[in-house]
């Protein structure tokens, strides 16, 4: 499948960034830049659990859709601090970033709860961003491919053939995050590719033509045109660069061209 055909994705994570006026300021600001993006490119804006009702609100009507930036995976019950997914559709959130780098690293998420994240944010009908993405050291041993299949596989396990349309692949190298340090066109491209296949074995060809695989990592608005002309570089999500309104819809831009 050509990747015309599958659905090109720019997602903002905000990370812990934003207080609610400033969350409307940001938005009110990315709207008009990007309503041309409509029909080629889903934009998407992954905030704190404390701006998703400002940003619905302020989106309504708009082409910008919005997305949570982790999920519990039970329904209810004894988890204090949690949201489970049926609170996040019940909001009309729509996308949710599950098994961030930065989720475990500093919050302890493993690959096993990434998958229970993974199944109950399609079971609540949310469409899961998985993470997925080595460490400096790990590329250093040679060992990224086998690190990013074993994410992969363990968090789409038990995902049915129907669900896994919903699902969107964010690889994210941990070395770029945040760092400066993009990964170059070719090694992202590389990277993705493989994920790729992995999905194709793990389903059929036919599932991972389809699928959405974004790149992240200091995706910016100067780099950003060369990594999406890759062939399964299928959108970005971004950190730092979606705090910019302007530099945002430039990474929007390069995909509604790309
Ligand atoms: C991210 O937070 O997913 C990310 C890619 O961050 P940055 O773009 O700032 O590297």
């Amino acid at each position: 499948m050509n990747k015309a055909t599958r659905k090109a994705i720019i997602a903002g994570n905000w990370k812990m960034n934003k207080t609610r006026p400033e969350a409307k300021a940001l938005l009110e600001e990315i709207k008009p830049l990007v309503a041309n993006a409509q029909d080629a490119v889903e934009v998407i804006a992954c905030v704190p659990f404390t701006n998703l009702e400002t940003a619905l609100a302020v989106t309504e009507g708009s082409n910008v859709k919005i997305g949570a930036e982790n999920v519990h995976f039970e329904k209810s019950g004894a988890f204090t601090g949690e949201i489970s997914a049926d609170m996040l559709t019940e909001l009309g959130v729509e996308y949710v970033v599950i098994g961030h780098s930065e989720r475990r690293q500093y919050f302890g998420e493993t690959d096993e709860t990434v998958n229970k994240r993974t199944l109950a944010a399609l079971q609540a009908g949310l469409k899961p961003i998985v993470c997925v993405g080595e460490t400096l050291t790990e590329r250093e041993q040679g060992i990224t491919e086998e690190v990013v299949a074993k994410q992969t596989k363990i968090a789409l396990m038990g995902t049915c053939e129907k669900c896994i349309k919903n699902v969107v692949i964010a690889y994210e190298p941990v070395w770029a995050i945040g760092t400066g340090k993009v990964a170059t066109p070719e090694q992202a491209q590389d990277v993705c590719g493989f994920i790729r296949k992995t999905i194709a074995g793990l389903f059929n060809q036919e599932i991972a033509d389809g699928i959405t695989i974004q790149y992240g990592g200091s995706m910016n608005a100067a780099n950003c045109a060369e990594l999406l002309a890759k062939p399964d570089i299928d959108g970005g999500l971004i950190g730092g660069a979606s705090l910019k309104a302007a530099d945002f819809n430039t990474i929007v831009q390069a995909a509604v061209n790309g």
